[in-house]
């Protein structure tokens, strides 16, 4: 079973109680009405989908049901990290050489 470690309730809770929200630290333009039309679609639909190491938004659905951040290997379905959502990106090299 997959177990998801919740920031705010300080526990990993098996990742029925968790729903994905999609790609973390996307940037809203700031102010929509000016954004082209090039920059609006790239915050509305372009993600970066890597193979390995991917920033993701998560809610704890079944739990306290706050947002928060984790790093996700896509190859390994491995959690590296999970942090508070508005907390800045965690360094990638210092999460792989824990991974080891
Ligand atoms: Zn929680």
């Amino acid at each position: 079973m997959l177990l998801i470690h919740c920031p705010h309730c300080a526990e990993a809770l098996p990742e029925v109680e968790f729903t994905y929200a999609g790609e973390a630290h996307i940037v809203r333009p700031a102010r929509p009405a000016e954004a082209s039309d090039e920059a609006w679609r790239d915050f509305l639909f372009i993600r970066a989908n890597p193979r390995g190491p991917h920033f993701e938004r998560w809610r704890h659905t079944h739990g306290c049901a706050r947002y928060f951040n984790a790093v996700r290997d896509t190859v390994t379905d491995r959690f590296l990290t999970t942090y508070p959502a508005g907390s800045p990106k965690p360094d990638l090299a210092a999460l792989k050489e824990g991974q080891s």
